[in-house]
């Protein structure tokens, strides 16, 4: 495959000459009006209308029990964690393959992450590759799942969905139920993504979403985390908003609890974004289709959702032949004005993260060696 064509294919579907981001925002809708109406009422910050209405759009949307708006999506993990009853100390198992902010979420809780691999079918964490690690290591005690090395307790597994690409969750449900683990999902790319008809974040026991500004919706800065019964979105709100005990004018506040709370101000931008969600969603799979036909017969493969899924195509992602195609692609596009990059570094080859257990990361490292994200707007 020869890298400039790829170049002017993208410019064909942008239709422009100017750079090509690999994920920008756009506001054409209720943005500005629903923004300007915050300002104008004053309520810009921790209290309004926009941060409910927000909530319920999403829970609506996901078909979730409660869904608890906050500051970014990290701190919608670390509040996800948090309620997960994840302790200092705890072992919890994720990939390696991920963005950053899952390993911070969990190492901010006094936990330590243990990487398994990703799966061929997801590009998310492997069910079989976290039950053979959990065979080889680990038994179940009264006092729940021990890593027999260490003596520490696994407490939670949390899968991320790579790209909107939902992981296979029935078999991570299952190793959970059967090791007494907790499933948490990093759904932060896959707002609109779909695991056998049930969305994603709403499967594990919490889920997070990310409504960051190069996410498939924007809050600016942003987050939410996806409760699977009232009581639980009700302590989660608790613990993410101070844990202030409601009283007309008493402080008092019953355990230490975060300021996690989304101001008003983008909320009334997320709520202007849900309206338009279900528009970006069918571009993005139209984008998909094309990029697919366009490597179909190449020696490049797109990927593409697994068969029980709907995924929102987020981030459309490529498997070069080898690293030398890579390397083409990506100083091409780049140096063309087409915005092109790798997949995040592995989480153990960070300096905070390299000493962490882990098993065998052969697919993440094919993976790693391999994969190029391509610009992926809904536009
Ligand atoms: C974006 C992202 C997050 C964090 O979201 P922020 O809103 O940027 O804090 C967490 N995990 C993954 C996998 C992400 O892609």
């Amino acid at each position: 495959m020869n890298a400039t064509s790829i170049v002017e294919f993208v410019r064909d579907i942008y239709k422009t000459n100017e750079f090509i981001p690999l994920h920008a925002p756009k506001f054409d809708g209720n943005e500005k009006s629903y923004v300007m109406e915050t300002i104008e009422s004053t309520f810009v910050s921790s209290v309004g209308k926009f941060v409910d209405d927000f909530e319920k759009k999403i829970e609506a949307y996901t078909a979730t029990a409660k869904a608890v708006a906050t500051v970014n999506g990290t701190a919608a993990l670390h509040a996800a964690l948090y309620m997960a009853d994840v302790q200092r100390g705890d072992l919890v198992i994720t990939q390696a393959l991920t963005f950053v902010a899952t390993c911070n979420a969990l190492y901010h809780m006094g936990a330590e992450p243990i990487f398994v691999d990703v799966s061929p079918v997801s590009l998310g964490l492997c069910p079989k590759a976290v039950e053979a690690f959990l065979n080889e290591f680990a038994e179940v005690t009264e006092t729940g799942c021990i890593h027999k090395p260490t003596g520490k307790r696994i407490k939670a597994v949390v899968p991320m969905h790579t790209f909107g690409h939902p992981v296979e969750l029935d078999e991570l449900v299952a190793v959970c139920q059967k090791w007494n683990l907790t499933l948490v999902e990093d759904a932060a790319e896959s707002l609109g993504s779909f695991y056998k008809g049930k969305h994603t974040g709403t499967i594990g026991n919490f889920g997070a979403v990310s409504f960051n500004g190069n996410k498939i919706i924007t809050t600016g800065g942003g987050g939410m985390v996806l409760c699977k019964t009232q009581e639980l979105g009700a302590r989660t709100k608790h613990v993410t908003t101070t844990a202030k005990v409601p009283h007309p004018y008493e402080f008092f506040h019953d355990e230490p609890g975060f300021n996690y709370r989304m101001p008003n101000l983008n909320a009334a931008l997320g709520c202007a974004q849900m309206e338009v969600i279900e528009q970006y969603l069918k571009k993005k799979r139209l984008l998909a289709k094309s990029y697919d036909g366009f490597f179909k017969g190449t020696d490049i493969k797109l990927v593409t959702e697994p068969e029980y899924a709907k995924s929102n195509y987020w981030l459309n992602a490529i498997i070069c032949p080898d690293k030398v195609s890579r390397e083409e692609v990506l100083t091409s596009t780049n140096g063309s004005g087409v915005m092109t990059r790798p997949i995040w570094q592995l989480m153990h080859r960070l300096p905070m993260y390299e000493n962490a257990l882990r098993g065998d990361l052969k697919y993440s490292e094919f993976i790693e060696a391999h994969l190029i994200n391509l610009p992926s707007s809904p536009f």
